[in-house]
């Protein structure tokens, strides 16, 4: 089994530090249950004030800042690595937030059989794997269209994704090893 692991909102919980960079661009004061819509930017109406590239390089900036998602999180992940090839798979190609994103996940001792910084914008369905674990909307409806396995962790952002064919919800890498070992028997 060759697992894609999505980093942003999966392992490293980049919400906190994203309001931060809004509160500090729009003076608005939100949180984390605020952001209900994938397209941070033109959510909060600073999409010409700011590019996605700036603003994620910006998050990574401030990568000692960016806690996890859940705690012994490290041990979680190993524990689907027995299951399988578990790469971290990230859209930071080239960009300094790379070095960052490994810095963040040697901290953590959170192990991985490959990280893969793919360049922004590419399709993450397209690479060959079996299942991605995801927190995006976008991707879970195309997994949906292509029916392919993938494991929405869920965050305010896609609660509004509804389970369909392969595509099963999760609320935590702990869900996601079982489902795993449910679909292995
Ligand atoms: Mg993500």
């Amino acid at each position: 089994m060759k697992i894609c692991l999505d980093m942003d909102s999966v392992l490293a919980d980049i919400a906190p530090v994203e309001c931060q960079i809004i509160e500090e661009i729009t003076g608005k004061r939100i949180g984390k249950i605020h952001i209900k819509d994938w397209d941070v930017l033109e959510y909060f109406g600073i999409d010409k004030k700011i590019s996605y590239l700036k603003f994620w390089e910006e998050v990574w900036n401030r990568w000692t800042d960016i806690h996890p998602e859940e705690e012994y999180i490290g041990g979680k992940v190993g524990e689907l690595m027995v299951l399988g090839q578990v790469d971290v798979v990230t859209a930071s190609k080239g960009y300094t937030s790379e070095e960052n994103r490994k810095k963040w996940l040697a901290k953590y001792h959170i192990p991985y059989s490959q990280f893969m910084a793919t360049p922004y914008g590419e399709d993450k369905l397209s690479l060959d794997y079996n299942i991605w674990i995801d927190d995006s909307p976008h991707n879970a409806e195309a997994a949906i269209r292509a029916n392919k396995s993938l494991l929405l962790y869920t965050q305010p952002w896609n609660v509004h994704v509804m389970e369909e064919g392969k595509v099963k919800r999760i609320f935590s890498l702990s869900d996601a090893r079982r489902l795993l070992l449910e679909n292995n028997k």
